[in-house]
């Protein structure tokens, strides 16, 4: 039941690649979680590292995580905040938002994280966009590791993330050697990315740049390795997404609007100004010729 599905590297901002590792053809979220990029460890020793000039979302909530390195957070709601290793930025779009992310022109020697998505469900996608930070997660020791509760609850520990579907997300540690049973909700279906080391999960070998799908009815996995890890999980997302650039919609027409709205993004009124990036906002790019078509979790297989 389980899958190994590899990342492809993409470009993000002029200066940095990233392993994307959802969505993907065949799997396009897990629960709410619609995207994934893993990026680095990279050295930014004497370069400019991240930058991300001010770009828009709607539909969804960015979730960023560090393992090293710094990030600087600017949008549109009047947030400046640096994230550093173990903290959260989350920030929840609802009908629009704009933010840039960047290196800090004073940053440590390298950069590793991740960056996620979650899509809002109906009832939260035209919400009021905001931003949370949270210097402080609920974190667990175990014989064997450590975990810290990112999104949602695991291990009888809850983080104060908002979300809006049932879902988690956390941070696992792995001793070298270490052998341990994960716990899990048969009403979830999980996904683990690797961000440093190498485990086997239920005998299936994972290394960093690719995505274990794990599946759906599961109580429990046995993970053996030495590795850091992100496991993301969730009820199935039941509803029709469209996603394109930085959107998550329900139609054509959603992202239609949504780019007509911010155009080249030097005034957008539904997803606002970021102040102080020294550069200019990214233009939205052209919409495809064909009209973009609502796709479930993952595709319908024919016999
Ligand atoms: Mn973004």
């Amino acid at each position: 039941m389980s899958k190994l599905l590899p990342g492809r590297e993409v470009p993000l901002g002029k200066y940095t690649f990233v392993q994307r590792l959802l969505p993907q053809r065949e799997r396009r979220t897990v629960g709410a979680w619609c995207f994934l990029d893993h990026f680095g460890p990279q050295s930014v020793i004497n370069m400019p590292g991240m930058q991300v000039p001010p770009h828009p979302h709607m539909g969804l909530q960015t979730v960023t995580w560090l393992l090293e390195g710094e990030v600087l957070h600017r949008d549109s709601v009047g947030s400046l905040q640096t994230i550093h290793p173990g903290q959260l930025n989350l920030m929840t779009a609802g009908h629009g938002i704009a933010h840039s992310e960047e290196s800090p022109a004073e940053h440590p020697p390298s950069l590793h994280g991740l960056q996620l998505w979650v899509a809002l469900p109906a009832a939260a996608k035209d919400g009021t966009a905001r931003f949370d930070h949270h210097e402080n997660l609920p974190r667990t020791t175990f014989d064997g590791g450590a975990a810290t509760v990112v999104m949602g609850e695991f291990g009888g520990l809850t983080s104060p993330a908002l979300t809006f579907s049932p879902l988690v997300g956390v941070d696992l540690l792995l001793d070298p050697g270490a052998s341990i049973e994960l716990p899990l909700r048969p009403d979830f279906e999980y996904a683990m990315v690797v961000m440093a080391g190498a485990v086997s999960v239920d005998g299936t070998p994972v290394e960093p740049h690719s995505l274990l799908y794990l599946g759906e009815n599961l109580h429990s996995s046995r993970v053996q390795g030495g590795a850091r890890l992100f496991l993301i999980g969730g009820e199935p997302f039941a509803e029709e997404l469209v996603m394109w650039w930085n959107f998550v919609g329900r139609s054509h027409e959603d992202i239609a609007e949504a780019r007509a709205a911010w155009g080249d993004g030097e005034r957008s009124e539904r997803f606002g100004t970021v102040h102080g990036y020294a550069g200019a906002p990214l233009p939205a790019p052209a919409l495809p010729t064909i009209r973009l078509a609502p796709r479930g979790r993952a595709p319908v297989t024919t016999l």
